[in-house]
């Protein structure tokens, strides 16, 4: 399942990265479980419980939340926030831009 957030960031002392940016974030998660009724789980209620995460920081700076916003630090915290959702072991992959990606 694919969703998106649109986020700012600056890494402090980069020397590309240092200047306040914005980036189209595309979050990946496969969830991993036994079916029941054909399903793991229904793609409504994990694009629910994904949007309610992600609505925390879309359009806000990664940089109130995080001291070194690199994507796999963003995807640190994705992870943590989204296992109190989901119910499922998964996988997080979080694209920053084209062919940027963390997973965890
Ligand atoms: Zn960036």
């Amino acid at each position: 399942m694919t969703e998106h957030v649109d986020c700012a960031h600056f890494l402090p002392g980069h020397p590309k990265c240092g200047v306040l940016h914005g980036h189209t974030y595309k979050v990946e998660i496969s969830i991993e479980g036994e079916t029941r009724n054909g399903m793991v789980m229904d793609f409504a209620d994990l694009k629910h419980a994904t949007r309610e995460v992600l609505a925390h920081y879309d359009h806000r700076s990664w940089n109130d939340f995080l001291e070194y916003p690199s994507v796999e630090n963003i995807c640190v915290l994705l992870n943590e926030k989204l296992k109190e959702k989901l119910p499922f072991a998964f996988t997080l992959r979080v694209w920053e831009g084209h062919g940027k990606w963390a997973e965890l």
